[in-house]
């Protein structure tokens, strides 16, 4: 755990009571302070209060007198697209607002790294899509080089939970646009920026919003190094911005598709092969066709912005390029469950965005697609263009017809997974891939993307048992 600094003997309340929430009640309480907790649900109130910790109705009249600060779940809105009450309350009470990331990056450096040789270090990752499996995969490659390495935020631990970092300790954060609006100290010492497409329009009033959002990772403190994916023109953008000419390498570009020429210090991948350039000369390449869990242009994206950060924390290219070549995949993203008849099954249930999905149809051939579920904001205009290699549709979701109806190719009403997987696992050919990728957010009909992907795992197997 890392103690929360700066609160001892001070009141602070903590809204939203999920893991990382809690964690952030024990943080404080560890670092002297009183938590006074809340959560619209009573199960998570109670425990909360089995733990000892007080629970407080912080919207009631005087509910904030006593409170130094709100500390808010990233679940929760704090601005759009309307406030949550307590978060309106504490504002209107003149109460600083603040989140678990917040209060980490002001809590993390301890005294004892005076004695250290080699400083710990902070990577921090955000973008719209990638950032586990560069999180996942930058963890990887440290801990296969022996390096203490740790993964919080939105993947592994709440980043208060942690074990504060040890001599020459790597905290590798993911950090959605949530969590970065609104934290109020942002100091990595490595930044990543993946990409950026439209996603959690409603909770940042639009593309303006969540770009401003996702911006301040850079934006306070500024990082020693910022590691940038240019293929947007947001990423170009920040890109320029943060550096103060074209040979400044504080800053690193990455592409996956383009030749970065410049005489900075840049990192892509073109037609699976990685290159690293720095003042103009090549100095890294790895041949990333052979790694089994990074399949697909998108994911040779994530293998240059993990590279990128390797390097920055002193690495060198073949020590890294062997290490990538052992990386397992993540669950459910790109995730190769099965293969019978020789039709390979994958499990993209996280391509819970129009780019994502589009990103996993491209990265495969022949495709049997299973999508739908609840349409983001947006609509499904991104995914033109994307189905070239699509022979069929077999559409889920609540809303299946509308979903399909959209789409430029062939496509099946479904409705269910257990419909879809049967009937694209009935039509599949030799040399054809059942792909789920939905191209929308799972709550319709699950708790989670987890969930669905693990339906859809279960549907295949119990496809090709019976
Ligand atoms: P995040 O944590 O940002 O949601 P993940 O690594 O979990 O990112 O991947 C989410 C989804 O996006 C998956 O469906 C995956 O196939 C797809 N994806 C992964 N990397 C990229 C990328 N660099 N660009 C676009 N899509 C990607």
């Amino acid at each position: 755990m890392i103690p929360v600094k700066g609160v001892e003997g001070q009141k602070l309340a903590v809204l939203g009571l999920g893991r990382s929430g809690l964690a952030t009640a024990r943080a404080l309480r560890e670092g002297g302070a009183e938590a006074i907790c809340w959560d619209d649900n009573p199960a998570a109130r109670a425990v909360a209060e089995e733990e000892g910790f007080a629970c407080r109705e912080l919207t009631k009249q005087g509910g904030f007198d006593d409170i130094a600060s709100l500390i808010v779940s990233p679940g929760i809105p704090h601005l759009y697209p309307k406030p949550n009450p307590v978060v309106l309350a504490a504002l209107r009470a003149g109460v600083p607002v603040d989140n678990d990331i917040g209060l980490f990056f002001r809590s993390v450096a301890s005294g004892e790294w005076d004695e250290f040789v080699t400083l710990p270090k902070v990577v921090a990752i955000t973008g719209s899509n990638g950032k586990s499996t560069t999180v996942a995969l930058l963890h990887h490659i440290l801990e296969h080089v022996g390096r203490d390495s740790q993964m919080a935020g939105n993947i592994g631990r709440g980043v208060l939970d942690i074990d504060p970092p040890g001599d020459g300790g790597v905290v590798v954060l993911e950090l959605s646009s949530y969590q970065t609006d609104l934290a109020r100290a942002l100091t990595p010492d490595v930044a990543i920026f993946t990409n950026l497409s439209p996603d959690h329009l409603d909770r940042h009033a639009g593309m303006g919003g969540y770009f401003a959002a996702k911006r301040r990772l850079f934006a306070e403190g500024g990082p020693d190094r910022a590691i940038i994916g240019v293929d947007e023109d947001e990423g170009l953008f920040l890109a320029g911005q943060m550096s103060e000419g074209n040979g400044d390498d504080r800053v690193i570009r990455v592409s996956s598709g383009q030749k970065l020429t410049g005489a900075g210090w840049n990192v892509f991948a073109r037609k699976g092969f990685l290159s690293e350039y720095r003042k103009g000369r090549q100095v890294g390449s790895i041949d990333l066709r052979e790694i089994k869990g990074l399949p697909g242009a998108h994911n040779h994206q994530n293998a240059c912005a993990a590279y990128a950060a390797a390097r920055c924390l002193g690495l060198a290219p073949r020590v890294i390029e062997t290490a990538m070549m052992s990386y397992p995949g993540l669950p459910h993203r790109s995730q190769r469950i099965a293969e019978a008849g020789g039709v390979a099954y994958v499990n993209d249930s996280k391509a819970t965005n129009v780019d994502s999905a589009a990103k996993a149809l491209s990265a495969f051939k022949k495709i049997r697609w299973i999508c739908g579920g609840l349409e983001k904001d947006g609509g499904l205009e991104g995914l033109k263009g994307a189905t070239g290699a699509v022979l069929k549709a077999y559409v889920i979701g609540r809303e299946a017809a509308e979903f399909a109806m959209q789409l430029d190719v062939e496509a099946e009403v479904c409705t269910t997974m257990a419909a879809a997987v049967q009937r694209a696992m009935a039509e599949a050919q030799e040399g054809e891939t059942v792909l789920l990728a939905p191209a929308a957010a799972s709550f319709d009909q699950y708790d989670s993307f987890e969930k669905r992907g693990e339906d859809f795992i279960a549907e295949v197997q119990a496809g090709l048992n019976g």
